[in-house]
């Protein structure tokens, strides 16, 4: 094999079963692929090379003893840094938790190293996965290998930026308004939110509980189905994991097959605000889809123009209650502890110092939405809101199988444009908040660049809770139309860094 760092993570794992590479070298491969790249793109906050080669020893260990192998045994992971990792760094971007060294795994981070994923590192995010440009990160931005001077989408765009950059073939991600969808849109990857539940919260650093989800990402459907069923299934550290069977994504994703299928458009997303070659490429797919045999047709969810408003008062209150407990005592940074001052200074003194501008907006907007006298104006009316989200999704899942938009409305913008400009910054993820209030699935697959400016654009394709396996269908039906069409994977267009 050539250069191992190109290989999908089903081509990888096919390799190190058959002992065509050892499982070291994979690993060897792509440190030494990180080491190259990761000062220009910054995609990592932490790498992990002793414990990548140590898992990657382990596998091929298994290997000679001539233990089965799962199906991702020894393929390296990037892991966004808002999930737990026994004794190595964990610190949701945030300066609050510089330095912390978690005493357990989160689930997933169990699961995968169960699977025998070797985990290379951890990503950078926005703070605390409050953001869509990974700009709010208090270690520095993450550049999109596409164009290191544009931002690599948010909050999960080291993720991202791993796999588009070569550094790791898959990665896994969270999302709590598109914070997995909106980075795979912008760097021509894949990006699934599961059905809410789903994946278990365990570990994971809370933002809005009743919104976040993990998720995988990789550079093809079929390796994001491998991922997702290598993390997904009930927990029971986790109180709201859903105690169901996880759906067949990855034969579903063998079976890109969309024939019969109905496919909704909805009418709300597109026209004024959206990028004309973003419009372009989400057209042609439409088509594209009509072409494989879908019977396409226009919905019209009118809810889902207050859900953006709706977001910004639910995700800032449960986040206001969630980073209650950075509070100098029980993690991370404690500053002004002098010996003289009380509790409470300390306290003030180090939310002060260690949250970031985003995150204090967040806190103050929350806190706000949450106090007695304006709870049912602000908290109250977006709930309803919520339920009206779902009901037009229910209504619309009563007539198709499932619904496409485009992911974002631009393709990645400049670093620094929108950096001043939060409702700017909030308009990116207008598209993916729908699924996030409703609780059910979405996947973001590329479907092309855009003519004007040569970059990645992203197809949103949604599906009721639990038919998570749906998007799988329609997207490798999506990315094996677009390979044919072009001769090759979106990402093969990559410039070289
Ligand atoms: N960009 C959205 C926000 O800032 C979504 C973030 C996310 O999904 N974690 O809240």
């Amino acid at each position: 094999m050539a250069d191992l760092t190109r290989y999908t993570a089903a081509e990888t794992a096919s390799a190190i079963a058959t002992g065509e590479v050892s499982a070291v070298e994979v690993a060897q491969a792509h440190l030494d692929r990180i080491n190259a790249v990761d000062e220009k793109v910054h995609a990592f906050l932490h790498v992990d090379t002793d414990g990548a080669l140590e898992a990657a020893r382990a596998v091929d260990a298994k290997r000679a003893a001539g233990e089965e192998l799962g199906p991702l045994a020894g393929v390296p992971l990037a892991l966004k840094d808002v999930f737990t990792t026994k004794g190595i760094p964990t610190t949701a971007g945030s300066k609050m938790l510089e330095g912390w060294r978690p005493p357990y795994d989160a689930t997933v981070t169990r699961r995968l190293k169960e699977a025998g994923v070797v985990i290379l590192g951890k990503t950078n995010m926005d703070e605390f996965a409050m953001g869509s440009s990974t700009e709010n990160s208090a270690y520095g931005p993450t550049g999109n290998p596409w164009d290191l001077s544009r931002i690599p989408g948010g909050s999960g765009g080291g993720s991202a930026a791993a796999l588009a950059a070569f550094e790791a073939p898959l990665a896994i991600g969270t999302d709590t308004g598109g914070s997995i969808r909106q980075p795979g849109a912008v760097t021509g990857t894949v990006g699934v939110k599961p059905t809410y539940g789903s994946v278990s919260r365990y570990g994971l650093i809370a933002f809005s509980s009743s919104l976040d989800q993990g998720g995988p990402c990789a550079r093809t459907v079929l390796d994001t189905a491998l991922l997702h069923e290598a993390i997904a299934g009930w927990d029971p550290m986790d109180s709201t994991s859903i105690n169901a069977p996880v759906p067949a994504v990855v034969a579903a994703a063998r079976h890109a097959d969309v024939k019969g299928m109905r496919v909704g458009v909805v009418k709300e997303f597109g026209g004024e605000g959206y990028q004309a070659g973003v419009m372009q490429r989400f057209n042609e797919s439409v088509e594209l889809l009509r072409s494989l045999g879908a019977e396409i047709v226009e919905i019209s969810c009118p809810s889902f123009t207050y859900a953006l408003p709706a977001y910004y008062l639910i995700a800032p209150s449960e986040c206001s209650s969630n980073l209650a407990r950075f509070d100098a005592m029980r993690y991370g940074l404690r500053v002004g502890d002098n010996g003289e001052r009380s509790a409470e200074e300390v306290t003030a003194l180090t939310r002060e110092a260690g949250f970031g501008p985003e995150v204090k907006r967040r806190i103050m907007l929350g806190t706000y939405a949450l106090s007695s006298g304006y709870y049912d104006a602000y908290y109250g009316s977006a709930q309803k809101v919520r339920t009206l989200i779902s009901r037009d999704f229910d209504r619309a899942f009563g007539d198709v199988d499932v619904l496409i938009s485009p992911t974002t409305p631009t393709t990645a913008f400049p670093i620094g444009e929108r950096a001043d400009d939060p409702m700017a910054m909030y308009l990116a993820d207008l598209c993916t908040i729908p699924s996030n209030l409703a609780g059910n699935a979405a996947m973001s697959v590329p479907c092309g660049l855009a003519p004007e400016d040569n970059l990645p654009v992203g197809l949103q394709i949604i599906a009721p809770a639990l038919a998570d396996d749906r998007l799988y269908r329609v997207g490798a039906a999506v990315e094996a139309a677009l390979n044919d069409k072009w001769g090759h994977p979106l990402l093969e267009e990559a410039p070289a860094l």
